[in-house]
């Protein structure tokens, strides 16, 4: 089966990961720093590397203060994790419906539902393509919350000039293996602010402080630390590091692929009747993570079961995040966000990643041409 996102894995990258199981550090060395070094030059704001993707947008909602009895404003049109991780803080998730054509987060449709108890706006990249920043930057300004974006589509992506990492107060990352790079399983928190990127970097290490001045016994002993707010262990290890440093380095070439194979399929299914093909803002300089297509004429169900039944393995992201059960258990109903519902009833992921052919990607075309037709 063809997948539709795989890692690159090269004689590079298994070097820098066994040179890395060679040394005295496992975990916590020298390489996490280098990594989040390598990563900063990437996102343009100091970086906190963590465990997963679902990892960082938990540690950034308990950086930002999320809890009980505060809103957190997100969109639909992402995997679970952006809505749950916020949740699990004890906040109430309030969706807001995307734009119809980049299925990214309507800055209107937030606008709308900002009240007082607003504390946050989480913005997500669908598929690589970043969100309208400058608005959502206002309306999170007046409302008072803080501006977070789930960048795990989008590292590499640029907004009128600015990277990905430098838009929102707090950006997260995943480098799961069908990223735009990977590190296994891995993610990071970017933020411009170190109070902020402190905070970040604390919950990441079990809340545990190690900075005298912070200290409430400062003169209790060398072996001396404290935990002042509670935090989790979710560090990225030092082997994982080397392999993301490793991958990092082919970051430009990767989007260059990316984007010819975008740019491909923009061109080979131009004419296709029963199609849709996603967009892109004149000012956004995309990392193409998904190459997000629409079936129309409720043809979706039917042409992903041929395309598989075929050996090509699309995807559908996402259901909106409030069908799954567990919102629908907290009184969260269907039809609340109807653009998201129609985006998603419509949307199929084809594949996409570094290493796929022009000839795969011309059987692509032509299977899902040939079951259009039929
Ligand atoms: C992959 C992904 C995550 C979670 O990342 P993991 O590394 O798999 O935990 C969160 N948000 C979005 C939009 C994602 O695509």
């Amino acid at each position: 089966m063809l997948p539709y996102g795989k890692q690159q894995i090269t004689e590079a990258d298994i070097e820098a990961v066994t040179a890395a199981l060679r040394t005295d550090w496992l975990t916590t060395g020298p390489r996490v720093e280098a990594f989040e070094a390598d990563l900063e030059a990437v996102a343009g704001a100091p970086c906190v590397s963590v465990i997963n993707g679902t990892a960082a947008l938990h540690t950034a909602y308990a950086a930002a203060g999320i809890g009980a009895g505060d809103e957190v404003i997100t969109t639909p049109m992402t995997f679970v994790a952006t809505a749950s991780t916020a949740a699990m803080l004890g906040a109430t998730v309030v969706f807001a419906d995307v734009e119809e054509d980049t299925a990214n987060l309507d800055p209107a449709a937030v606008q709308a539902l900002t009240t007082s108890r607003t504390r946050a706006v989480t913005a997500v990249d669908y598929a690589g393509h970043p969100a309208e920043y400058d608005e959502l930057r206002k309306i999170a300004d007046t409302a008072g919350a803080t501006l977070l974006a789930d960048a795990a589509h989008a590292i590499g992506s640029t907004y009128r000039g600015r990277p990905v990492g430098t838009l929102a107060d707090l950006t997260t990352f995943s480098f799961f293996p069908t990223k735009n790079l990977t590190t296994a399983e891995g993610g990071a928190v970017a933020s411009p602010d170190p109070e902020l990127v402190r905070r970040a970097r604390t919950f990441r290490t079990v809340g545990l402080v190690r900075d005298r001045s912070r200290m409430r016994q400062p003169d209790e002993g060398g072996w001396h630390q404290e935990v002042h707010e509670f935090g989790l262990n979710y560090r990225l290890p030092d082997v994982l590091c080397a392999l993301g440093s490793s991958q990092l380095q082919r970051l430009g070439a990767f989007k260059a692929r990316r984007a010819e194979l975008s740019a491909r399929y923009d061109e080979l299914l131009a004419d296709v009747p029963g199609l849709r093909l996603p967009t892109r803002r004149a000012w956004v300089d995309p990392m193409r993570h998904l190459y997000p297509v629409r079936i129309l004429d409720g043809r979706r169900r039917e042409v992903y079961d041929r395309l598989r039944a075929a050996g090509i393995g699309v995807q559908v992201n996402y259901i909106p995040a409030y069908w799954h059960p567990v919102f629908e258990d907290l009184g969260y109903r269907r039809g609340m966000c109807p653009v998201a519902e129609l985006f998603y009833a419509e949307q199929l992921s084809l594949p996409l990643f570094v290493d796929l052919t022009d000839a795969e990607q011309d059987r692509v075309v032509e299977t899902l041409r040939t079951i259009l037709a039929g």
